[in-house]
């Protein structure tokens, strides 16, 4: 079946696209007040979807959308969107908005009913640990101008948006981010690995970032699958300038080689070993997870 992504679930339905519609008072549109996540699907198998459903509980608890209230088989809406979607290469967006109210009011109002969307769009295929067909990522970096939550993934995304249409405009393909003690956090829309005398550092989980499922995946599969040090740990941006390789992890990416920072090389500007030996095991233990 050819991949499709015109069928989408909101509030209970499975309908065409042009069909679903929101009210405008939904504070998603509001105030960007809501939960997503994205998770992978190729030919219709799932990558961590018990992490995400896990990350998206704890983002609703945090911000006091009661999860439990919200009556709904998770994975079999899941799965009957990539079964009307054809079952291609998929990421699955679900989001979760505190739901609409009568007036603009920042309080929480009571007695709303979340509004539940999701949507399938299409995913390049899986990637391969092959470093003639891996693409090699070009970034630029700039300092995080984020809120302090960014351990949410709130849809409250403009500071995200900005940081990558900085890059854009720059005419790289994602923006490295860093705080004020100039350590790395997070890129735009991923995660980052630096790799350096064979071992693998990543930022350890706190506020500044994203608890990236495709983070906790590798690191787990590193641990258990490889000989390679893995550290979550603090990383300078001269560390990060000055390492032999430079990876950024999400979902619909998996793991990708970055070979250049702000125009100049990572390394020896070529895709490392270390990368292929992560990916292959990466494609190799993923569904497991
Ligand atoms: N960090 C940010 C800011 C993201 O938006 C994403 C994914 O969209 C990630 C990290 C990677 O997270 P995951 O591996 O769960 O896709």
């Amino acid at each position: 079946m050819s991949t499709r992504t015109d069928i989408v679930y909101l509030n209970g339905e499975f309908l065409p696209m042009e069909q679903a519609k929101l009210s405008p008072m939904d504070r998603g549109f509001l105030f960007g007040d809501g939960i997503y996540e994205v998770i992978p699907s190729y030919s219709g198998q799932l990558v961590g979807f018990n992490g995400h459903m896990q990350r998206m509980q704890e983002g609703l608890t945090a911000i006091g959308i009661d999860f439990s209230a919200i009556s709904l088989n998770w994975f079999e809406m899941v799965k009957r969107l990539i079964e009307e979607n054809g079952r291609g290469n998929l990421g699955i967006y679900v989001h979760v908005s505190r739901g609409a109210d009568v007036k603009r009011f920042h309080a929480f109002p009571v007695n709303i009913q979340p509004t539940v969307f999701a949507f399938a769009f299409e995913i390049p295929p899986e990637p391969v640990a092959d470093k003639t067909k891996a693409k090699q990522f070009s970034v630029q970096t700039e300092q995080d101008t984020r809120w302090r939550h960014c351990d949410i993934k709130s849809t409250s995304l403009l500071g995200n948006v900005m940081h990558f249409q900085h890059g854009q405009e720059a005419g790289v393909d994602e923006t490295l981010l860093y705080n004020e003690q100039q350590e790395l956090t997070e890129a735009s829309a991923c995660n980052v690995f630096v790799v350096k005398a064979k071992t693998v550092i990543t930022p350890p989980l706190d506020k500044q970032l994203l608890p990236g499922i495709t983070r906790h995946i590798l690191l787990d599969i590193l641990r258990k699958h490889s000989t390679l040090t893995v550290e979550e740990r603090a990383i300078s941006m001269n560390e990060v300038r000055s390492a032999d390789e430079v990876w950024l992890t999400s979902s619909s990416k998996e793991i990708v080689p970055v070979t250049k920072i702000d125009a100049l090389p990572v390394g020896d500007g070529q895709i490392g070993d270390i990368w292929q030996q992560a990916q292959a095991l990466f494609t190799q233990y993923k569904y497991e997870y």
